[in-house]
């Protein structure tokens, strides 16, 4: 199984600065925000969970629900996203989550064509002509058109006549082979039975049975929003700062560079008046402090407050 990089990284890119907002924390009833306020609904998605089902909704192509344990939070938690599984817990057809892929179509069509190249039986001449009338061609970008094209291509086709008196003859055309059947019988004495069959030539075979969908964007770049939304969750939540997350509180602090207020933080700025700022180790280090951040709302010196505190209690 893949773990879709792509999507990942562009997920990492998209929400690199979101903030999250707690609209609703009860149980198994909660409704969570994230979104990059530049950015408008930009990038934004909510969770809402209630008993049994997760709903994510947001700048996708539409909105998802799962259902499966009483807390979906639990489900989904610390996953590694697995898009075959969970889509069969979707609400509604699996199906709409999958979607036509050219490339898919073209790495199996060149895959299919090496092979037969390889085992010995593909006519000389089949890569340009694979090429010439399918993958070249226009209407690739269409699912029905592609494996129509697929369907329809034979290359190099030749026929066999065969008598059971054992004669026989090749033609390049199924008719020539019938007509030589009964030139055959005419001209010979006793029982005479032709057959005709391909006797070489290439065609796709069963391609009906080839897939060339894959799992869309989007409900892939909502398995990656379901299990990071729900870690920043509970980071929030271990710190015991949802409460705080309600409302702007989180969201002001960020927008004003500082630190969330007392109790809960020490309400400095980030960057003193005197212009000096915390420094850190390295690039890495800087960065997930600031994602902290920009989640919590505490600067630096009191994520390190909390996180002893959480070591010593
Ligand atoms: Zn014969
Ligand atoms: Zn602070």
């Amino acid at each position: 199984m893949t773990d879709y990089p792509e999507i990942a990284a562009r997920f990492a890119r998209e929400t690199a600065a979101h903030e999250m907002t707690v609209l609703h924390d009860s149980g198994l009833y909660r409704h969570l925000r994230f979104k990059t306020p530049a950015f408008g609904s930009i990038y934004s998605f909510d969770l809402v969970t209630w008993p049994g089902c997760l709903t994510i909704r947001g700048d996708m192509h539409e909105a998802y629900t799962l259902n499966r344990l009483p807390d979906m939070f639990e489900f989904f938690r610390g996953k590694r996203i697995n898009p075959h599984y969970w889509s069969e817990k979707l609400d509604g057809n699996r199906d709409r989550v999958m979607k036509y892929d050219q490339k898919l179509f073209e790495t199996q069509v060149k895959e299919y064509v090496a092979e037969a190249i390889r085992d010995g039986w593909a006519p000389r001449g089949i890569g340009k002509a694979v090429h010439e009338e399918i993958l070249d061609s226009e209407y690739l970008s269409d699912e029905h058109e592609a494996r129509k094209l697929l369907e329809d291509f034979e290359f190099g086709i030749g026929y066999q006549a065969k008598c059971s008196c054992k004669a026989s003859a090749d033609f390049s055309s199924y008719s020539d082979g019938v007509l030589w059947g009964s030139s055959h019988r005419r001209q010979s004495s006793g029982d005479h039975e032709v057959t005709v069959r391909q006797s070489k030539g290439f065609t796709f075979s069963d391609v009906w049975e080839w897939s060339f969908s894959d799992y869309d964007w989007s409900f892939l770049w909502a398995c990656h929003a379901i299990v990071w939304g729900i870690s920043r969750y509970d980071r929030v939540r271990k710190y015991g700062l949802q409460k705080l997350a309600v409302g702007d509180l989180v969201a002001s602090a960020v927008s004003e560079g500082r630190c969330i207020k007392t109790p809960a933080g020490c309400g400095k700025p980030l960057i003193a008046e005197d212009g000096t700022a915390r420094v850190f180790w390295d690039e890495d280090e800087a960065q997930r402090y600031e994602a902290e951040w920009r989640i919590t709302g505490l600067c630096p010196d009191c994520q390190d407050a909390l996180n002893d505190e959480a070591v010593t209690s």
